[in-house]
């Protein structure tokens, strides 16, 4: 577990069943589920279910399993809404903008200059 890993956090809750998520897609290491305010529709969060604020804090292994599911599951996206493609995108450290402190990954079917604030 990464040193301030708040076992609280949001996304543990989920992953330990405690409040609910629209799940997309489960293994071993990691979970995909729709993201409660989506910037658009298919926005779905991929998260390691290793203990980690950042990926700073990911071990290889876990990093790895990030990648593929993240390779999968944007795969789906693009199928399931016949999307031109996928923006990853991915927030490290409350100062720039993290609000959930457990690491994850935004898939996101447009283009980045799409979403709102841009
Ligand atoms: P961040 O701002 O940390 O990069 O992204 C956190 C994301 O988690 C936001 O897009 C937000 O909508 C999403 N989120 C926050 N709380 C929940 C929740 O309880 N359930 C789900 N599915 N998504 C959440």
């Amino acid at each position: 577990m990464s040193q301030n890993y708040d076992d609280n956090n949001i996304f543990a809750r989920i992953l330990r069943g405690e409040i609910p998520a629209f799940k997309v897609y489960e293994d071993e290491q990691t979970l995909a589920f729709m993201d409660i305010m989506p910037q658009i529709r298919g926005h779905v969060l991929v998260i390691p279910k290793e203990a980690a604020v950042t990926v700073f804090e990911l071990s290889a292994e876990a990093s790895l399993a990030c990648m593929q599911t993240v390779q999968k599951v944007g795969k789906a996206i693009v199928k399931a809404l016949d999307a031109p493609g996928i923006t990853l995108f991915q927030q490290n450290g409350a100062g720039i903008g993290q609000t959930v402190p457990h690491a994850h990954f935004h898939l996101l079917p447009c283009s980045v200059f799409a979403l709102k604030g841009h």
